[in-house]
């Protein structure tokens, strides 16, 4: 007997549900797109739970009648393509025609939906099943509920995350779509309560506004270029001081569709290259349009990621255009204090994406207020170090008696005698003893000694707060707010005091005492996106992340010239670590090249110390 066997309809539905419908969030993406080709200009969603028991989202659009309402449900039912050679040619989010079978078949889906020229029907499917069908009397326009999701996949539920965690991520993709998308209105309510909505905000301007607070928002460079014959792109830039510590606000649209690729990503990062540090990423927005058939969008399920056809090109030009225009921006700023932005008229004339005009305009900005997370300057201490340098020089000087050699000899752990003897391009240390040559990355050594400095000191005595003179206002996106309100109670005994101040506002009052931190909105803002990052956020891991994220904050950075002093501070700073072999994160410190190494490398044989 045959042991192959054709899976039944319902089956089949679930297995490509898995692939479609891995979490709340991603329903939500799958109807939203669905309204958008239906040529929507409102979308409303309602969740409850995180998603997890109600999804609704209604549209305006050109709605179904009612064979069309019945066979949407079906696996491969679209309307979107018609032929293979369709394929080659998508100008829909939707074409496979999966979602509404798949979602479908892991909930109790209730759809409404009306053309402007039929009755309206109601369908109710409950677990695949058609449970009832009937006419009733609806606007034009479609709603489709969604009920306790993956009720009958419990092995699915259990990768949901907490319910906040989920409405985070469901608010951020609502967030996100807005931000393509200028012309939809789009509005979101959590339990009852309105989270987001753009009504009267029909402008790129206005929702960035609304996305990134006021002070980023003013400060974005615009800029707009062809990169080849119908292939175009519009890109919002956030200037090089502000950055973040993931890629979450790096948003690439290719006509209209939020994708993720990641040629794209290293053509934004290879434009910011030279201003951004390690692990810090830009904060953009790029709408490309680009030819239907130079894409294959069907590379993936849920069609987030997408092919470019001969993407080098374009990606090589988008990063030269990018660095162009970041370039003239900071030469602007330091001469003229001229700052291209949006200005106020244009706000209330622009209307997508394709009617924004670059304007620039002579900016009272503040200079020495701006962010300053690029920084070589030695003036910039984040961070008060104490002992500072000045406290270790006094005290050479204080013992002077010892003679000059010794003085400047160090023992870091098992590497006794290390004598300095300079810096390499300004990023490493370079130093001796009888055994080689040690080369020492200044950052990750003046991060292990800050870190390990903190801890001793955080091990010493209770947290306590400190209020800030001016209390800082920070702008959280929504799946930022969802993280900081989950953990809310852990950062307030971590010595953080931070109050509620309208639409994901909050204002920080108070700080953990000793955490001197000048660039307070960017630090927290990577707090909480680092805490996003993790499941297990107990006070003990959240101490241990603000403590290493101060050290590397405060630490000197690569590329910072050092004096002799200020290297043998840090070498005799670093002989007073636990671990002097790795910063925090895990980086090495020192990497040291044996004498016997260099004997063999230039063929001299065996090296014997007492030559
Ligand atoms: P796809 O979007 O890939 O075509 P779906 O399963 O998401 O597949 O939807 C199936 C079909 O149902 C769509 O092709 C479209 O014709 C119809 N449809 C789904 N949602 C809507 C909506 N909000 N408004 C109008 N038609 C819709
Ligand atoms: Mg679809």
């Amino acid at each position: 007997m045959s042991k192959i066997k054709v899976l039944d309809t319902l089956t089949s539905n679930k297995i490509a549900a898995g692939e479609v419908v891995e979490r709340p969030s991603s329903v939500v993406k799958e109807l939203i797109e669905n309204s958008l080709d239906a040529e929507a200009t409102f979308i409303q969603v309602e969740i409850k739970d995180g998603g997890t028991s109600l999804i609704q989202v209604t549209d305006n659009g050109i709605g179904m009648d009612k064979d069309d309402a019945l066979i949407a449900f079906e696996r491969h039912a679209t309307s979107k393509i018609f032929t293979t050679s369709d394929l080659d040619n998508i100008s829909t989010f939707g074409f496979r025609g999966e979602a509404l079978s798949s979602i479908a078949a892991v909930s109790q889906v209730v759809l409404n939906t009306s053309t402007r020229d039929s009755i309206g029907s109601q369908i109710k499917i409950v677990g695949g099943e058609l449970d009832n069908v009937k006419e009733i009397a609806l606007t034009q326009g479609t709603s489709v509920e969604i009920r306790n999701l993956f009720y009958n996949v419990p092995a699915r539920r259990k990768f949901m995350r907490a319910l906040s965690y989920e409405t985070g991520l469901i608010t951020e993709l609502i967030t996100k779509y807005s931000l393509g998308h200028p012309k939809v209105r789009f509005k979101l309510i959590n339990n009852k309560k309105l989270i987001y909505d753009t009504a009267g905000k029909n402008t790129i301007t206005t929702r960035l506004r609304e996305v990134f607070g006021e002070e980023l928002a003013s400060k974005f460079i615009y800029l707009e270029d062809e990169l080849f014959e119908n292939g175009s792109f519009k890109a919002w830039l956030a200037p090089k001081e502000y950055s973040r510590s993931t890629r979450n606000q790096q948003l690439f649209f290719i006509n209209g569709r939020l994708i993720r690729n990641k040629e794209l990503n290293t053509s934004l990062e290879d434009a910011y290259h030279t201003f951004l540090s390690k692990g810090r990423f830009p904060i953009a927005i790029i709408d490309l349009k680009l030819p239907f058939d130079g894409l294959d969008v069907n590379i993936h399920p849920t069609k987030l990621d997408v092919k470019i056809y001969n993407s080098d090109f374009l990606t090589s030009k988008l990063t030269s255009l990018l660095q162009d225009a970041l370039n003239k921006t900071s030469l602007t700023l330091d001469s003229e204090y001229v700052y291209p932005s949006f200005t106020e008229n244009s706000a209330d004339t622009d209307t997508s994406f394709e009617e924004t005009k670059p304007d620039y305009y002579q900016s009272n900005l503040d200079l020495e207020a701006l962010p300053q997370e690029v920084s070589t300057s030695t003036e910039d201490e984040e961070i008060t170090v104490t002992p500072s340098r000045e406290d270790f020089i006094e005290f050479l000087d204080e013992n002077n008696q010892v003679d000059s050699d010794k003085k400047s000899k160090v023992t870091v752990k098992n590497i006794p005698n290390l004598k300095p003897l300079g810096q390499l391009n300004n990023t490493f240390i370079l130093a001796q003893n009888q055994d080689g040559l040690f080369i020492i990355d200044q950052h990750t050594c003046h991060e292990r000694i800050l870190y390990e400095k903190f801890m001793r000191e955080d091990a010493e005595k209770e947290i306590l707060s400190e209020s800030l003179l001016i209390p800082t206002h920070i702008h959280l996106t929504g799946k930022q707010e969802g993280i900081l309100i989950k953990n809310i109670l852990t950062i307030n005994k971590l010595g953080f005091v931070i109050e509620h101040f309208g639409q994901r506002s909050f204002v920080i009052r108070a700080l953990p005492l000793d955490l001197k931190i000048t660039n307070l909105e960017q630090f927290f803002i990577d707090l909480i996106d680092e805490i996003g990052e993790s499941n297990k956020n107990n006070y003990h891991v959240l101490r241990e992340k603000i403590l290493i994220m101060a050290s590397c904050k405060g630490a000197i950075k690569a590329k910072q010239k050092l004096n002799n002093e200020d290297i043998l501070f840090l070498l005799t700073e670093l002989a007073k670590v636990e671990n002097p072999h790795t910063c925090p994160h895990g980086r090495p410190i020192i990497h040291h090249i044996s004498m016997q190494s260099l004997y063999t490398t230039f063929k001299r044989g065996a090296f014997d110390i007492k030559c």
